[in-house]
């Protein structure tokens, strides 16, 4: 299996999945990178995998639908979509196992699609999960989304994450302002000056984000720096990201 990044806008990535004369992409905002990768390598498109409704997701996909009429839309109720998927929906993908979960608070219907084949998972999370970060909050909420990243965090450590954008080295600021004396910070930030930084392990997302280290005494006295009231992990998570926001 293939699994190739698509620049797009500033800092978005259209996420090309290509195995056995199969391709698909997730979270098409913009046609013109996807259709210039296929022409160059000489590729139809089957599908497409939207995760949520922003236009940054969305955008492309009245054009390629144009130029592929054949190609099958996979998105949440809500989305101009020709398969409806939310929480549970399955099928195969070329001998891999495909897994919606529904996972809110970046958007309320905000869904990740997990491909599992043989021991390794790939999950392609669109704007919840972020390399050392989370998605902002539209029109979910915090508590949504603690609750969406703490699932995600119960797959296996090895399992690679596909998020929609680079917002890597930003991301990685704010962790070192939460832990100045988090080594792995310090080191991933030299490493985020090469791009893509993604896909991710959740190994190294759990040393290095912030929103995944919300049990820690260290991460919890700095969010209670923002909010002295920020009690359990739900809270210090709301702080955080509340923090974040105005960082
Ligand atoms: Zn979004």
């Amino acid at each position: 299996m293939n699994i190739v990044a698509l620049p797009a806008f500033d800092d978005n990535y259209i996420w090309l999945l290509q195995h056995g004369g199969q391709t698909v992409c997730v979270d098409p905002g913009d046609a013109a990178p996807v259709r210039a990768y296929l022409a160059q390598h000489g590729l139809q498109l089957n599908a497409v995998w939207l995760t949520h409704h922003h236009g940054d997701h969305t955008g492309g996909v009245a054009e390629l639908k144009q130029q592929f009429p054949d190609c099958t839309v996979y998105g949440h109720a809500g989305l101009d979509a020709d398969i409806r998927v939310g929480e549970g929906s399955h099928w195969q993908w070329q001998g891999a196992e495909v897994t919606v979960w529904h996972v809110p608070g970046h958007t309320a219907r905000h869904v990740v699609y997990i491909l599992k084949q043989g021991q390794q998972t790939h999950v392609f999370c669109g704007d919840t999960l972020f390399s050392a970060g989370c998605g902002r909050v539209f029109d979910g909420t915090a508590a949504d989304l603690y609750r969406s990243l703490m699932r995600l965090n119960t797959l296996p450590e090895n399992t690679l994450f596909y998020p929609a954008h680079e917002y890597t080295a930003s991301n990685l600021r704010f962790a070192q302002a939460v832990e100045p004396d988090n080594a792995d910070v310090a080191a991933a930030v030299e490493a985020a000056a090469h791009t893509p930084t993604l896909p991710v392990t959740l190994a190294h997302e759990r040393r290095i984000n912030p929103f995944l280290r919300v049990h820690l005494p260290a991460v919890q006295a700095a969010a209670r720096q923002q909010d002295a009231a920020a009690a359990d992990g739900a809270a210090v998570f709301a702080a955080l990201r509340q923090w974040k926001n105005i960082f």
